[in-house]
């Protein structure tokens, strides 16, 4: 597993194998559903707009 080291330059790297946000690329609490790949934060913020709705 190659570890990206973060030299100033962001290196944005969507598709297969990045475990990341696709909206902040945090990786971590990452939420994967269906086709999305979010973190909880951007999940949370975002749901209403992809269409998922809070189970209350
Ligand atoms: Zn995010």
């Amino acid at each position: 597993m190659a570890d990206d080291k973060k030299t100033g330059a962001s290196l944005k790297k969507f598709g297969r194998g990045a475990n990341e946000c696709q909206m902040c690329g945090r990786k971590q609490g990452l939420v994967r559903r269906h086709n999305i790949m979010l973190c909880r934060q951007c999940f949370r913020d975002n749901a209403a707009k992809i269409g998922f709705k809070k189970m209350n």
